[in-house]
Protein backbone atom coordinates (compact mmCIF):
# COMPACT_ATOMS: atom_id res chain seq x y z
CA UNK A 1 0.00 0.00 0.00
CA UNK A 2 1.13 3.66 -0.81
CA UNK A 3 2.13 5.58 2.24
CA UNK A 4 0.56 9.19 1.61
CA UNK A 5 1.36 10.49 5.23
CA UNK A 6 3.61 13.62 5.55
CA UNK A 7 7.13 12.31 5.92
CA UNK A 8 10.52 14.62 7.32
CA UNK A 9 13.68 14.17 7.52
CA UNK A 10 16.59 16.29 8.58
CA UNK A 11 20.15 16.92 7.95
CA UNK A 12 23.57 18.69 8.39
CA UNK A 13 26.02 19.36 5.87
CA UNK A 14 29.11 20.57 6.04
CA UNK A 15 30.94 22.32 2.96
CA UNK A 16 33.83 23.92 2.93
CA UNK A 17 32.03 27.31 2.21
CA UNK A 18 28.63 27.37 3.82
CA UNK A 19 27.39 30.48 2.13
CA UNK A 20 28.81 29.48 -1.38
CA UNK A 21 26.79 26.64 -1.23
CA UNK A 22 23.63 27.69 -0.27
CA UNK A 23 24.22 30.08 -3.18
CA UNK A 24 24.63 27.46 -5.56
CA UNK A 25 21.63 25.18 -4.02
CA UNK A 26 19.29 28.18 -4.81
CA UNK A 27 20.77 28.87 -8.45
CA UNK A 28 20.65 25.39 -9.28
CA UNK A 29 17.19 24.68 -8.51
CA UNK A 30 15.37 28.13 -9.25
CA UNK A 31 14.54 26.00 -12.72
CA UNK A 32 13.31 23.52 -10.94
CA UNK A 33 11.20 24.54 -7.81
CA UNK A 34 10.05 27.67 -6.25
CA UNK A 35 13.11 29.19 -4.35
CA UNK A 36 12.77 31.91 -1.64
CA UNK A 37 16.02 33.04 -0.25
CA UNK A 38 16.60 35.26 2.01
CA UNK A 39 19.56 36.24 4.88
CA UNK A 40 20.84 32.79 4.80
CA UNK A 41 17.69 30.99 4.97
CA UNK A 42 16.34 28.81 2.03
CA UNK A 43 13.22 26.99 0.96
CA UNK A 44 12.41 25.34 -2.36
CA UNK A 45 9.28 23.86 -2.70
CA UNK A 46 7.98 21.68 -5.82
CA UNK A 47 5.12 19.42 -6.26
CA UNK A 48 6.45 16.66 -4.62
CA UNK A 49 8.73 17.86 -1.49
CA UNK A 50 9.97 21.16 -0.11
CA UNK A 51 13.23 21.68 1.25
CA UNK A 52 14.61 24.14 4.25
CA UNK A 53 17.66 25.21 4.02
CA UNK A 54 19.51 27.07 7.22
CA UNK A 55 22.54 28.44 7.90
CA UNK A 56 23.93 27.64 11.31
CA UNK A 57 27.45 28.63 11.93
CA UNK A 58 29.98 26.38 9.98
CA UNK A 59 27.06 23.94 8.66
CA UNK A 60 23.47 24.06 6.91
CA UNK A 61 20.64 22.48 8.41
CA UNK A 62 17.82 20.44 6.30
CA UNK A 63 14.80 20.07 7.04
CA UNK A 64 12.73 17.63 4.18
CA UNK A 65 9.02 17.09 3.81
CA UNK A 66 7.49 15.07 1.61
CA UNK A 67 4.01 13.33 1.19
CA UNK A 68 4.64 9.95 2.24
CA UNK A 69 8.33 7.73 2.61
CA UNK A 70 9.00 6.80 -1.07
CA UNK A 71 9.06 10.70 -1.86
CA UNK A 72 11.13 11.21 0.83
CA UNK A 73 13.63 8.38 0.18
CA UNK A 74 13.72 9.58 -3.60
CA UNK A 75 14.07 13.55 -2.52
CA UNK A 76 17.33 12.36 -0.14
CA UNK A 77 19.21 10.67 -2.48
CA UNK A 78 18.15 13.61 -5.54
CA UNK A 79 19.43 15.75 -2.78
CA UNK A 80 22.39 13.98 -1.39
CA UNK A 81 23.67 13.60 -5.04
CA UNK A 82 23.38 17.72 -5.96
CA UNK A 83 25.13 18.46 -2.75
CA UNK A 84 28.31 16.17 -3.60
CA UNK A 85 28.18 17.06 -6.82
CA UNK A 86 28.37 20.88 -5.95
CA UNK A 87 31.05 20.56 -3.61
CA UNK A 88 33.54 18.92 -6.62
CA UNK A 89 37.16 18.46 -5.03
CA UNK A 90 36.25 20.14 -1.66
CA UNK A 91 35.87 18.34 1.60
CA UNK A 92 32.07 18.03 2.29
CA UNK A 93 30.30 15.60 4.70
CA UNK A 94 26.13 15.07 4.72
CA UNK A 95 24.45 13.15 7.91
CA UNK A 96 20.92 12.37 7.89
CA UNK A 97 18.70 11.91 11.56
CA UNK A 98 17.95 8.73 10.17
CA UNK A 99 20.92 7.24 7.79
CA UNK A 100 20.09 6.40 4.90
CA UNK A 101 19.09 1.93 4.80
CA UNK A 102 21.07 -0.06 2.64
CA UNK A 103 19.13 -1.26 -0.19
CA UNK A 104 18.50 -0.31 -3.92
CA UNK A 105 18.60 3.11 -4.89
CA UNK A 106 14.92 4.98 -5.07
CA UNK A 107 13.79 4.26 -8.90
CA UNK A 108 15.58 1.07 -9.41
CA UNK A 109 13.93 -1.86 -11.71
CA UNK A 110 16.02 -4.41 -13.88
CA UNK A 111 14.84 -4.23 -16.83
CA UNK A 112 15.47 -7.41 -20.05
CA UNK A 113 16.34 -6.75 -23.52
CA UNK A 114 13.89 -7.44 -25.76
CA UNK A 115 14.93 -5.87 -29.43
CA UNK A 116 16.91 -3.35 -30.49
CA UNK A 117 16.95 -1.78 -34.23
CA UNK A 118 17.51 1.11 -36.47
CA UNK A 119 14.66 3.76 -36.16
CA UNK A 120 17.52 6.14 -38.33
CA UNK A 121 20.74 4.80 -39.36
CA UNK A 122 22.54 5.98 -36.62
CA UNK A 123 19.37 6.66 -34.31
CA UNK A 124 19.06 2.81 -32.44
CA UNK A 125 15.77 1.71 -30.64
CA UNK A 126 16.47 -0.80 -27.75
CA UNK A 127 13.29 -2.26 -26.10
CA UNK A 128 13.35 -2.91 -22.64
CA UNK A 129 11.02 -5.58 -20.30
CA UNK A 130 10.12 -4.31 -17.03
CA UNK A 131 8.49 -5.70 -14.20
CA UNK A 132 6.29 -2.62 -13.92
CA UNK A 133 6.11 0.55 -16.49
CA UNK A 134 3.39 2.60 -14.73
CA UNK A 135 6.25 4.92 -13.29
CA UNK A 136 7.41 5.50 -16.79
CA UNK A 137 3.89 6.42 -18.22
CA UNK A 138 3.76 9.96 -18.68
CA UNK A 139 5.56 12.92 -16.09
CA UNK A 140 9.42 12.52 -16.03
CA UNK A 141 11.33 11.47 -19.01
CA UNK A 142 14.54 10.50 -18.00
CA UNK A 143 16.09 7.57 -16.78
CA UNK A 144 19.61 6.15 -15.70
CA UNK A 145 20.54 3.14 -17.97
CA UNK A 146 23.02 0.83 -16.27
CA UNK A 147 24.86 -1.43 -18.05
CA UNK A 148 26.71 -4.44 -15.85
CA UNK A 149 30.35 -5.90 -17.34
CA UNK A 150 30.09 -8.36 -20.42
CA UNK A 151 29.89 -11.91 -19.31
CA UNK A 152 29.38 -10.82 -15.70
CA UNK A 153 26.86 -11.40 -13.06
CA UNK A 154 24.85 -7.53 -12.49
CA UNK A 155 26.15 -6.33 -9.11
CA UNK A 156 23.41 -3.82 -8.44
CA UNK A 157 24.19 -0.30 -6.51
CA UNK A 158 23.09 0.25 -2.59
CA UNK A 159 22.47 3.70 -0.84
CA UNK A 160 25.15 4.74 1.30
CA UNK A 161 24.09 6.03 4.62
CA UNK A 162 24.59 9.55 3.60
CA UNK A 163 21.95 9.05 0.76
CA UNK A 164 24.09 8.57 -1.83
CA UNK A 165 24.45 6.07 -4.50
CA UNK A 166 27.05 3.70 -3.85
CA UNK A 167 28.83 2.06 -7.02
CA UNK A 168 30.21 -1.20 -7.47
CA UNK A 169 33.76 -0.69 -8.39
CA UNK A 170 36.40 -2.62 -10.09
CA UNK A 171 35.49 -5.45 -12.32
CA UNK A 172 31.68 -5.01 -11.67
CA UNK A 173 31.56 -1.41 -12.25
CA UNK A 174 28.50 -0.45 -14.66
CA UNK A 175 28.27 1.74 -17.74
CA UNK A 176 25.86 4.39 -16.14
CA UNK A 177 23.94 6.67 -19.06
CA UNK A 178 20.87 8.96 -18.88
CA UNK A 179 18.51 8.59 -21.57
CA UNK A 180 15.37 9.27 -22.32
CA UNK A 181 12.09 7.06 -22.09
CA UNK A 182 11.19 7.79 -25.66
CA UNK A 183 7.91 5.95 -25.12
CA UNK A 184 6.13 2.88 -23.27
CA UNK A 185 3.78 0.30 -24.51
CA UNK A 186 1.99 -0.89 -20.71
CA UNK A 187 0.25 -3.98 -22.48
CA UNK A 188 3.59 -5.29 -23.23
CA UNK A 189 5.33 -3.91 -20.42
CA UNK A 190 8.05 -2.82 -22.50
CA UNK A 191 9.77 0.97 -22.70
CA UNK A 192 11.68 1.98 -25.61
CA UNK A 193 14.99 3.71 -25.68
CA UNK A 194 16.39 5.47 -28.48
CA UNK A 195 20.24 5.80 -28.42
CA UNK A 196 22.37 7.55 -31.15
CA UNK A 197 25.35 5.95 -32.65
CA UNK A 198 27.47 9.21 -32.18
CA UNK A 199 30.85 9.09 -34.07
CA UNK A 200 33.53 9.61 -31.57
CA UNK A 201 37.33 9.19 -32.53
CA UNK A 202 39.80 7.46 -30.88
CA UNK A 203 37.20 7.17 -27.74
CA UNK A 204 34.64 4.50 -26.45
CA UNK A 205 31.47 5.26 -26.51
CA UNK A 206 29.66 2.49 -24.02
CA UNK A 207 26.38 3.58 -24.15
CA UNK A 208 26.32 3.83 -27.86
CA UNK A 209 27.96 0.32 -28.13
CA UNK A 210 26.06 -1.26 -25.50
CA UNK A 211 22.94 -0.14 -28.27
CA UNK A 212 24.74 -1.75 -30.92
CA UNK A 213 25.43 -4.77 -29.82
CA UNK A 214 22.99 -5.99 -27.18
CA UNK A 215 21.35 -9.02 -27.81
CA UNK A 216 17.77 -10.45 -26.36
CA UNK A 217 18.02 -10.99 -23.05
CA UNK A 218 21.06 -8.71 -21.91
CA UNK A 219 19.95 -8.03 -18.04
CA UNK A 220 20.47 -4.32 -17.70
CA UNK A 221 18.46 -1.36 -15.09
CA UNK A 222 17.31 1.55 -15.05
CA UNK A 223 16.74 4.11 -12.33
CA UNK A 224 14.30 7.06 -12.11
CA UNK A 225 12.34 8.26 -13.82
CA UNK A 226 12.99 12.10 -13.34
CA UNK A 227 14.32 15.73 -14.78
CA UNK A 228 10.85 16.67 -16.15
CA UNK A 229 8.57 16.10 -18.77
CA UNK A 230 6.26 17.89 -21.20
CA UNK A 231 5.98 21.80 -19.76
CA UNK A 232 2.71 23.18 -19.25
CA UNK A 233 1.96 25.53 -21.64
CA UNK A 234 0.12 26.33 -24.47
CA UNK A 235 3.10 27.37 -26.49
CA UNK A 236 6.24 25.39 -26.51
CA UNK A 237 9.56 26.22 -28.56
CA UNK A 238 11.76 23.30 -29.03
CA UNK A 239 15.15 23.11 -30.04
CA UNK A 240 18.13 20.53 -29.72
CA UNK A 241 20.29 18.08 -31.21
CA UNK A 242 20.12 14.03 -31.72
CA UNK A 243 20.59 13.20 -27.88
CA UNK A 244 17.04 15.88 -27.22
CA UNK A 245 14.94 14.28 -30.55
CA UNK A 246 13.59 11.23 -28.42
CA UNK A 247 12.60 13.46 -25.73
CA UNK A 248 11.29 16.47 -28.07
CA UNK A 249 9.85 13.79 -29.93
CA UNK A 250 7.90 12.06 -26.79
CA UNK A 251 6.72 15.61 -25.61
CA UNK A 252 5.27 16.47 -29.06
CA UNK A 253 3.57 13.25 -28.52
CA UNK A 254 2.33 13.72 -25.33
CA UNK A 255 1.08 17.27 -25.95
CA UNK A 256 -2.75 17.93 -25.98
CA UNK A 257 -4.55 19.43 -28.41
CA UNK A 258 -4.27 22.85 -28.32
CA UNK A 259 -0.89 23.71 -27.63
CA UNK A 260 1.02 25.08 -30.70
CA UNK A 261 4.75 23.84 -30.89
CA UNK A 262 7.77 25.07 -32.83
CA UNK A 263 10.78 22.87 -33.18
CA UNK A 264 14.24 23.32 -34.75
CA UNK A 265 16.32 19.88 -34.57
CA UNK A 266 19.75 19.43 -35.76
CA UNK A 267 20.82 16.48 -37.07
CA UNK A 268 23.51 14.34 -39.49
CA UNK A 269 21.55 14.72 -42.36
CA UNK A 270 18.40 14.15 -44.25
CA UNK A 271 18.34 10.67 -43.75
CA UNK A 272 18.05 11.28 -39.51
CA UNK A 273 14.79 13.01 -39.75
CA UNK A 274 11.76 11.12 -38.34
CA UNK A 275 8.21 11.84 -38.11
CA UNK A 276 7.24 13.96 -35.42
CA UNK A 277 3.25 13.14 -34.33
CA UNK A 278 1.15 14.39 -31.81
CA UNK A 279 -2.39 16.13 -31.44
CA UNK A 280 -0.88 19.62 -31.16
CA UNK A 281 -0.25 22.13 -33.73
CA UNK A 282 3.47 21.41 -34.90
CA UNK A 283 5.58 23.15 -36.55
CA UNK A 284 9.22 21.51 -37.63
CA UNK A 285 12.72 22.86 -38.98
CA UNK A 286 15.27 19.78 -39.51
CA UNK A 287 19.01 21.53 -39.65
CA UNK A 288 20.92 19.44 -41.39
CA UNK A 289 25.25 19.25 -40.04
CA UNK A 290 26.41 17.86 -42.93
CA UNK A 291 25.54 20.73 -44.98
CA UNK A 292 26.79 23.20 -42.82
CA UNK A 293 29.73 25.55 -44.50
CA UNK A 294 33.57 23.88 -43.59
CA UNK A 295 33.80 26.51 -40.67
CA UNK A 296 30.65 24.53 -39.27
CA UNK A 297 28.26 27.79 -39.22
CA UNK A 298 25.37 28.65 -39.09
CA UNK A 299 24.84 25.88 -37.14
CA UNK A 300 22.08 25.12 -34.36
CA UNK A 301 23.30 27.88 -32.32
CA UNK A 302 23.24 30.72 -34.90
CA UNK A 303 19.45 29.60 -35.63
CA UNK A 304 17.83 28.97 -32.11
CA UNK A 305 19.16 32.57 -31.12
CA UNK A 306 17.82 34.64 -34.76
CA UNK A 307 14.22 31.91 -34.08
CA UNK A 308 14.19 33.33 -30.05
CA UNK A 309 14.09 36.88 -31.76
CA UNK A 310 10.25 35.80 -32.83
CA UNK A 311 9.81 34.00 -29.36
CA UNK A 312 7.34 35.50 -27.39
CA UNK A 313 7.28 36.02 -23.16
CA UNK A 314 4.05 33.34 -23.09
CA UNK A 315 6.41 30.38 -24.82
CA UNK A 316 8.07 28.38 -23.59
CA UNK A 317 11.46 27.54 -24.29
CA UNK A 318 13.32 24.14 -24.31
CA UNK A 319 16.61 23.84 -25.41
CA UNK A 320 18.65 20.14 -25.02
CA UNK A 321 22.22 20.07 -26.59
CA UNK A 322 25.90 20.21 -26.41
CA UNK A 323 27.21 22.14 -23.16
CA UNK A 324 28.82 24.65 -24.91
CA UNK A 325 25.88 25.22 -26.95
CA UNK A 326 23.64 24.86 -24.05
CA UNK A 327 25.77 27.67 -22.18
CA UNK A 328 25.49 29.80 -24.80
CA UNK A 329 21.63 29.64 -25.17
CA UNK A 330 21.16 29.91 -21.10
CA UNK A 331 23.24 32.83 -21.46
CA UNK A 332 21.52 34.57 -24.54
CA UNK A 333 17.86 33.74 -22.29
CA UNK A 334 19.54 35.56 -19.32
CA UNK A 335 20.40 38.72 -21.23
CA UNK A 336 16.71 39.11 -22.68
CA UNK A 337 15.58 38.42 -19.12
CA UNK A 338 13.31 35.72 -19.56
CA UNK A 339 11.33 34.27 -16.94
CA UNK A 340 13.36 31.47 -15.92
CA UNK A 341 10.19 29.44 -14.77
CA UNK A 342 9.06 29.59 -18.30
CA UNK A 343 12.13 27.74 -19.85
CA UNK A 344 14.17 24.31 -19.76
CA UNK A 345 17.78 24.58 -20.62
CA UNK A 346 19.90 21.38 -20.05
CA UNK A 347 22.93 19.83 -21.68
CA UNK A 348 22.63 16.46 -22.35
CA UNK A 349 26.48 16.01 -23.41
CA UNK A 350 30.22 17.44 -23.50
CA UNK A 351 32.12 17.48 -26.14
CA UNK A 352 34.99 15.70 -25.45
CA UNK A 353 34.07 13.69 -22.27
C1 LIG B 1 18.54 14.15 -19.47
C2 LIG B 1 19.29 13.50 -20.62
C3 LIG B 1 18.58 12.76 -21.57
C4 LIG B 1 19.27 12.17 -22.64
N1 LIG B 1 18.56 11.43 -23.56
C5 LIG B 1 19.22 10.83 -24.60
C6 LIG B 1 18.52 9.98 -25.51
O1 LIG B 1 17.33 9.73 -25.37
N2 LIG B 1 19.24 9.43 -26.54
C7 LIG B 1 20.58 9.66 -26.72
O2 LIG B 1 21.18 9.13 -27.67
N3 LIG B 1 21.26 10.44 -25.84
C8 LIG B 1 20.62 11.01 -24.79
N4 LIG B 1 21.32 11.77 -23.88
C9 LIG B 1 22.76 12.00 -24.13
C10 LIG B 1 23.63 10.84 -23.67
O3 LIG B 1 23.50 10.63 -22.29
C11 LIG B 1 25.10 11.18 -24.00
O4 LIG B 1 25.25 11.38 -25.39
C12 LIG B 1 26.09 10.16 -23.49
O5 LIG B 1 27.31 10.81 -23.36
C13 LIG B 1 26.28 8.97 -24.44
O6 LIG B 1 27.18 8.06 -23.83
P1 LIG B 1 28.26 7.23 -24.65
O7 LIG B 1 28.78 6.19 -23.72
O8 LIG B 1 27.70 6.81 -25.96
O9 LIG B 1 29.40 8.28 -24.96
P2 LIG B 1 30.43 8.96 -23.83
O10 LIG B 1 31.29 7.84 -23.30
O11 LIG B 1 29.60 9.68 -22.87
O12 LIG B 1 31.25 9.91 -24.73
C14 LIG B 1 32.25 9.45 -25.65
C15 LIG B 1 32.57 10.56 -26.64
O13 LIG B 1 31.43 10.81 -27.45
C16 LIG B 1 31.05 12.17 -27.42
N5 LIG B 1 29.57 12.23 -27.40
C17 LIG B 1 28.75 11.85 -26.39
N6 LIG B 1 27.46 12.07 -26.74
C18 LIG B 1 27.48 12.58 -27.98
C19 LIG B 1 26.47 13.02 -28.88
N7 LIG B 1 25.16 12.97 -28.57
N8 LIG B 1 26.85 13.49 -30.09
C20 LIG B 1 28.16 13.56 -30.44
N9 LIG B 1 29.17 13.16 -29.63
C21 LIG B 1 28.83 12.68 -28.41
C22 LIG B 1 31.68 12.72 -26.15
O14 LIG B 1 31.96 14.07 -26.26
C23 LIG B 1 32.93 11.89 -26.00
O15 LIG B 1 33.96 12.44 -26.76
C24 LIG B 1 20.67 12.33 -22.78
C25 LIG B 1 21.37 13.05 -21.79
C26 LIG B 1 20.69 13.62 -20.73
C27 LIG B 1 21.47 14.37 -19.68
Amino acid sequence: MTDFQPARLSGIARPANVGAMLDEICEHFVEHSDVVYKDGIATLKSEEWTIDIATVNDHLAIEISTDGDEALAATRTMFAEHLFYFAGDEPFSLEWSKPAPKVRPPGFVEATVVAAHDVTPRMRRVTLSLADVSPFIGGNMHVRLLVPPKGRAPVWPNLQENGRIGWPEGEDELVVRVYTIRSVDAEAKQVFIDILQHPAERVATPGADFARDTVPGEQVALMGPGGGGLPEAENIFFAGDESALPAIARMVEEAPAGVTMKAIIEVENAAEEQLLQGNGLLEVEWLHRSSYAPDGRPHLVDRVKAALETVGNDTFVWFAAEKADVRTIKRHLADRKRDRKQQYIAWYWEKGQ
